[in-house]
């Protein structure tokens, strides 16, 4: 199941994150504060403690975060969501996956794959800007799986029915979160209208991008 989070101030920010003229400073910028965001939804039924605090005034009955939270950006335009994330839930863990397709088969190959223990009983969050195709997350959802975790989510930026439909049909537990699902994928397996291929436009590794980035 996906969730879009359509809140003006979410979508002001894909606004400017989809024009062509935002350079990878700013780009990078929008990112991590729509990533924040989107993360903020994605969490709200998280599990939670009830703990007493003393105040200067009085006993407060409060809520603490009570699983282990584990990020695992899609490499490489996952890691461009990270920060926000961290900034939200500082004491989440950190995990990698690497995978390139392989232009025979057209599968994914993971190349990498590093997860700390707390995927197991914790709750992981696969992050990847554009869930396009789909195939590269439900290999992370695999890998995760394979590994143990049993509570995955996945927050994305942008992504598309067809990206939905996969990853719902290998993975009905798995709810999706995103700032937009556009229209369609066009013949290069880009989001139509999306915003362009999100790894080089976070790092500045665009042709079409200005030498100043836009500054
Ligand atoms: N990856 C991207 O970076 N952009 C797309 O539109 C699809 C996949």
């Amino acid at each position: 199941m996906a969730e879009l989070i359509d809140h003006p101030c979410v979508q002001h920010k894909l606004a400017v994150i989809r024009d062509v003229e935002t350079g990878h400073k700013r780009f990078r910028e929008l990112a991590k504060e729509i990533t924040k965001f989107v993360c903020y939804e994605a969490l709200k039924n998280i599990k939670t403690k009830v703990i007493k605090v003393q105040t200067p005034v009085a006993e407060a009955e409060c809520h603490t975060i009570d699983t282990d939270i584990v990020v695992i950006p899609i490499l490489r335009a996952g890691v461009g969501m990270l920060e926000g994330i961290l900034e939200l839930v500082p004491t989440a863990r950190v995990g990698f996956v690497g995978l390139y397709r392989d232009e025979e088969t057209k599968t994914p190959v993971t190349y990498y794959e590093r997860f700390p223990p707390q995927i197991r009983g914790g709750t992981c969050i696969v992050i990847d800007p554009m869930l396009a195709t789909g195939g590269s997350t439900v290999a992370a959802i695999d890998l995760l799986k394979e590994n143990g975790a049993e509570n995955i989510v996945v927050i994305c930026i942008v992504t598309c029915p067809e990206g939905i439909e996969l990853v719902e049909e290998a993975h009905p537990d798995v709810r999706i979160y995103a700032a937009a699902i556009d229209e369609q994928l066009n013949d290069k397996k880009y989001i139509v209208p999306g915003l362009g291929d999100a790894g080089d436009r976070l790092f500045g590794t665009s042709h079409q991008e200005s030498r100043s980035g836009g500054e």
